[in-house]
């Protein structure tokens, strides 16, 4: 019998180190009996993540995302258009509520704080961010599919929100996923970063698309890298994944061995795009862009992605494993 070598597999997963990805909620899809979810629905025990008709968390960021149910009510009123049902975590069930009303912003001590500043900022423990991820992830789809895609009848949340039933035909739906390839290229002294128009000033960053029906991850990465930077990559290796919920999406991370080094790079996608040595990639990844840092500007340097992205753990590990 021969056995994998032990570098077959990695002591720490990448994905671990990236945002959102440490969601601990059990979530018991394969047990969901309508009896269980309305039991846990009603639980007067439950925990709930209440948001804004807008997509923003209501939370007083000095304390726990979590609203007891007195604090539900108090939050939700007049009233909700979603409620799902996460799973449970610490023994007791965990809600996800999104309001209907567009009344103003909650009194203090609560404020109403948009996914990816909660995210960019810090401001859950990992645990908490996970789960809030899921909870986006999970409301953003369920909005997107109040109707049936075969009939056209409205469709009801099923499973606590595990999947949707249309009454009309019959069908059952499932919440998709979109899969997103990201990747660093590098030629083996210097890796390919752009930088899109809307970009924090100065900010570069790993190049990504979705997948495309029909094509394997890798193939998706060479497509997408060859249409944004007119780069030809050659071998591609899998290395790390985060869950991120704008609005449902999978990053999975890649690194592509370039084949060419002049760059041609899509103006439509790209307001630059070019090689970083090692040394250039240690000074981007020094600076962070303004909103994730407390000095107003970094007037003419280039800057990372927030420390949480996949990106930046990309270009984080490449740095590492040059190291010598
Ligand atoms: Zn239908």
């Amino acid at each position: 019998m021969s056995l994998l070598p032990d570098d077959f597999w990695p002591l720490a997963e990448a994905s671990r180190q990236t945002g959102f990805s440490r969601n601990s909620i059990e979530r018991r899809s394969e047990h969901r009996t309508e009896e269980l979810v309305a039991e846990a629905l009603a639980d007067p025990n439950a925990l709930t993540l209440v948001f804004n008709h807008d997509g923003r968390l209501l939370f007083d960021p000095a304390g726990s995302p979590w609203q007891p149910r007195e604090q539900v009510e108090h939050l939700s009123a007049p009233g909700y258009s979603q409620r799902l049902l996460l799973g449970w975590m610490d023994g007791t069930p965990r809600h996800a509520l999104q309001r209907c009303d567009t009344a103003d912003d909650p009194p203090d001590p609560y404020k109403a704080i948009d996914v990816r500043s909660i995210y960019a900022q810090g401001l859950l423990i990992p645990a908490d961010e996970g789960a809030l991820g899921q909870a986006r992830s999970l409301l953003n789809w369920h909005g997107g599919h109040r109707h049936c895609g075969f009939c056209g009848h409205a469709t009801e949340i099923a499973g606590g929100g595990i999947k949707r039933a249309c009454p009309s035909c019959g069908r059952e739906v499932f919440p998709r996923i979109d899969p997103v390839a990201i990747m660093l290229v590098t030629d083996g002294e210097r890796a390919l970063l752009g930088r899109s128009a809307h970009f924090p000033e100065g900010m570069y960053s790993c190049l990504a698309g979705f997948v495309e029906h029909g094509e394997t991850l890798e193939d998706t990465v060479r497509r997408e890298v060859l249409e944004e930077s007119g780069i030809t990559v050659g071998a591609v290796r899998y290395h790390a994944s985060q869950p991120w919920p704008m609005p449902h999406t999978l990053m999975m991370g890649f690194f592509g061995k370039a084949l060419s080094s002049e760059i041609q790079f899509d103006e439509t996608e790209l307001a630059d795009c070019r090689w970083f040595s090692r040394d250039e990639m240690i000074e981007v990844l020094s600076r962070r862009p303004a909103y994730q840092s407390t000095e107003p500007s970094l007037p003419g340097g280039t800057s990372a992605p927030p420390r949480g992205a996949i990106a930046a753990r990309l270009m984080a590990d490449w740095v590492a494993l040059t190291a010598h």
